[in-house]
């Protein structure tokens, strides 16, 4: 496999967490070369601990490293790093139902590298936090978006379409500006061009259920991060039956919606309340059946309360 050497030979192992040594010039610390993924550790009604499609996670991250000129780590070098990380946290994985172990795997270039080329050397480093639910309320509480109308997160050719860390910086004023100036939650953003069809939340993808039952999202057409949440959602969807749609979404069509909710490792499954347009506030009225539906199944599955009928979970040995 691409890179394998390198990464064959990568030591390591589990320290404590603390601070890293990395040169002045590396490749992360100047030109943003890295990317990071997000995952979750869930402990099961019995006690065990599992993770959800670690696969999925190293295949974007290796798509990610090919896209930033860093060498994939292999599959298996990816999920056993996980696992390894996550079984010498294991006293930290919360409870069932009072919270998660959240991962935060990075691929960086911390080797030296002065010009603009590509860093001579590579970590994949993690780490772990328990974690809550995401937004300010309760898990099931709907959030409020500010539609950005000014700052777009990427655009066409750019990075949008993998977890580089570049791409998240520039989200934080727009961020910002929302939660503190406009007392939203977060901002979804608009296609660069045309200023008219949403992409995604700042962590999330975005689902809308119109009034025939038809759900749709954005398709990922290079600007848009493929969610392993996003992936997992319009399978149930349509073993549930429902037709789901991956294609171009406008604001109409999601202010024409009878429910609306947002995807993401670290959110779960989050309805819309509102979405604020130019200043138009639009309230989402539907009585978000198929929000609790979709939210139910996913959650129940990665905790182990529901049974795993597609091999999505996978069992850490500790
Ligand atoms: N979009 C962006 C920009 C994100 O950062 C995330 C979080 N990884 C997502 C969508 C959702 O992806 P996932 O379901 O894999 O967490």
């Amino acid at each position: 496999e691409e890179g394998a050497a390198v990464w064959a030979t990568a030591t390591g192992g589990v320290m404590a967490y603390g601070p890293l040594q990395v040169s002045p010039a590396a490749g992360v610390l100047n030109y943003g070369q890295g990317l990071f993924e997000g995952m979750k550790a869930y402990r099961t009604p019995d006690g065990r601990i599992a993770i959800f499609r670690p696969e999925e996670n190293a295949k974007r991250a290796q798509e990610g490293c090919r896209r930033l000129c860093m060498p994939p780590p292999p599959v298996k070098f990816f999920v056993d790093a996980v696992k390894r990380c996550v079984a010498a946290n294991a006293s930290h994985v919360p409870p069932h139902g009072m919270g998660t172990l959240y991962l935060r795997p990075m691929v960086l270039g911390t080797g030296a590298q002065l010009g603009l080329f590509p860093a001579p050397t590579y970590s994949l480093v993690i780490y772990a936090s328990p974690v809550g639910s995401y937004f300010r309320g309760k898990q099931a509480d709907p959030i409020d978006l500010h539609v950005e109308t000014r700052f777009h997160r990427a655009c066409s050719g750019g990075s949008g379409g993998v977890k580089a860390i570049g791409n998240y910086a520039p989200t934080l004023l727009p961020q910002k500006k929302a939660k503190k100036e406009a007392g939203k939650d977060n901002c979804l953003y608009l296609d660069s061009v045309e200023n008219r069809y949403i992409e995604e939340v700042g962590t999330c993808n975005i689902f809308v259920v119109a009034k025939d039952g038809t759900v749709r999202t954005p398709s990922l057409t290079g600007t848009i991060l493929s969610g392993i949440t996003r992936m997992s959602i319009i399978q149930i969807l349509r073993d549930m039956g429902r037709t789901v749609v991956e294609e171009r979404v406008s604001i109409d069509q999601l202010t024409d919606g009878e429910e609306a909710f947002v995807t993401g490792t670290a959110v779960g499954v989050c309805p819309i309340g509102s979405v604020t347009f130019n200043g138009v506030q639009h309230s989402f009225t539907g009585d978000r059946a198929l929000t609790l539906a979709v939210t139910e199944e996913l959650s129940g599955v990665q905790t182990g309360s529901i049974e795993d009928r597609r091999g999505w979970i996978e069992a850490i040995e500790f």
